[in-house]
């Protein structure tokens, strides 16, 4: 589960692309552009536009910038509530962006232990897991190829789905979509563009993010409730304020606008809206799990799965960047059930699961957990995009302006990198051409 794109390994069609400007920024000139959002795809649309000398005025609900893409130190050690992963190495503009900026790299290539409760795989079993795995993979691609936008459970073969390891493979669909493989288009998920290692940043892939938006002016604490649009411009209000400009770049998760937290007056097109509904969010959550003393079987950082024949098991980054933090993962169903059971019991149940797998003494070492909550944040809604069955096409219909004022960005509307923060990064780079196409009245 923990490399969510691990059975994509090798598929997909078109390079993704997006470099990062060194440029200086320029002083803010009269506001022409609002951006509404302050995640990796806002950031990167208001960075690109005020390079250019754009008036740019940036609005964001939290009292933090990063959205989804967030490094929490609370715990002693860096560690991402959000995004960790750097997917896509050889295509993903960030990587350039961190070695130059002297964030250390470290490919995910950590060992592996894979568990069924209690017991340790053997070889014979782990190469059968394999083999379901690698057999899911070859037979999604295919039916991607034929262009299927059906249900990934539908694209598999009948002796796929009765296979013996079949119910411990599935985990790995659903957490690189969040959920379960009934539910998301075969399709959309092909296209999805795979190349290179994983990475990860041992100082934060939020960190990361945070960098890069260091001069970058944002008004936090100003969550937007009504977007107004006419030929002439566009308004946000946010509580008693108003901003206007000529064009707002509209970067919330789409599940934010699905839901209604953000009404558009004139309403939004219906095509527009239902696009939104389209791609909901799945989940991921994650687990931090604090120890007073060294309680794993290393001293470097390791990559634990426990799997369960219900899809209920968990994934760990045990020795996290070589500290007593152990990193727990679970998605889809799972993910939605501890997360509603609250914190506190979601702490205990990766610790229970962690117990199972390293041994008793955890629990008595055991000194503080975290867990993260993306169901339930009113800015998040879910952790990223998947297409559900039928509605491929919605992520491009969101790169389409509307009404020469409206301009989308979001990981959800970036076809061969959604729901990855270098997604997010690259749809931002996507909607700031567009915002200086509408300005220069070419709507
Ligand atoms: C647990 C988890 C694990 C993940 N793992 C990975 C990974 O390993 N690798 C990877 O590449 N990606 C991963 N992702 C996905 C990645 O984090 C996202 O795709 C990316 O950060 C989304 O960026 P965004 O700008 O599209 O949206 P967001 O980051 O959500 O930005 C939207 C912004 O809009 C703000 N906002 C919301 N409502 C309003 C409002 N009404 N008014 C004003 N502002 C508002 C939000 O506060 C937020 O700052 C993960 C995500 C999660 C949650």
């Amino acid at each position: 589960m923990l490399n969510r794109r691990q059975l994509l390994q090798g598929i997909g069609a078109a390079a993704a692309s997006g470099a990062f400007s060194t440029r200086l920024l320029a002083q803010a000139a009269p506001v022409e552009v609002i951006v509404i959002g302050a995640g990796g795809a806002g950031l990167a649309a208001a960075k690109e536009l005020l390079a250019a000398g754009i008036g740019v005025l940036v609005l964001e609900a939290r009292d933090r910038i990063g959205g989804r893409a967030f490094t929490d130190t609370s715990m002693g050690v860096a560690w991402d509530r959000g995004c960790s992963w750097l997917h896509a190495s050889d295509v993903n503009p960030w990587v350039a962006y961190a070695r130059k900026n002297d964030f250390e790299l470290i490919a995910d290539r950590f060992p592996r232990h894979v568990f069924d409760g209690s017991r340790r795989l053997g070889g014979a079993e782990t190469a059968g897991l394999r083999a379901v795995r690698e057999r899911i993979a070859r037979e999604l691609a295919e039916a991607g190829r034929r262009g299927l936008d059906i249900p990934a459970e539908a694209a598999l073969t009948q002796a796929t789905l009765a296979d013996p390891w079949y119910p411990m493979a599935e985990p790995g669909m659903t957490s690189w979509e969040g959920i379960e493989p009934a539910n998301f288009s075969t399709l959309d998920q092909y296209q999805f563009v795979e190349k290179g290692d994983d990475l990860m940043i041992p100082r934060g892939y939020g960190a990361l993010l945070a960098h890069y938006a260091r001069d970058i002016a944002v008004r936090l604490r100003t969550p937007v409730s009504r977007i107004r649009w006419t030929a002439r411009g566009v308004t946000a209000e946010a509580g008693a304020g108003a901003f206007t400009a000529r064009v707002a770049i509209v970067a919330l998760p789409s599940a934010v606008i699905a839901d209604g937290a953000v009404i558009f007056s004139p309403h939004l097109p219906a095509e527009v809206l239902q696009a939104h509904h389209d791609l909901p969010l799945g989940l991921m959550n994650k687990v931090a799990l604090r120890f007073k003393r060294n309680v794993f079987p290393a001293e470097r950082t390791e990559f634990w799965r426990l799997c369960r024949n219900d899809g209920r098991g968990m994934d760990y980054l045990t020795r996290h960047w070589d500290n007593n933090v152990s990193i727990g993962f679970c998605a889809g169903r799972l993910a939605q059930e501890i997360e509603a059971a609250g914190e506190a019991a979601s702490i205990d149940h990766a610790l229970t699961e962690l117990t199972a797998m390293l041994g008793s003494d955890l629990r008595r070492q055991f000194d503080r957990g975290a867990a993260t909550a993306w169901a339930t944040d009113p800015f998040a809604r879910g952790s990223y995009s998947h297409c559900l069955p039928g509605r491929f096409g919605a992520r491009a219909i969101l790169t389409r302006p509307v009404g020469g004022r409206i301009v989308f960005a979001g990981e959800h509307t970036e076809q061969t990198a959604y729901g990855t923060l270098h997604g997010a990064h690259m749809s931002g780079l996507r909607a700031a051409r567009e915002a200086r196409r509408l300005l220069a009245g070419k709507a």
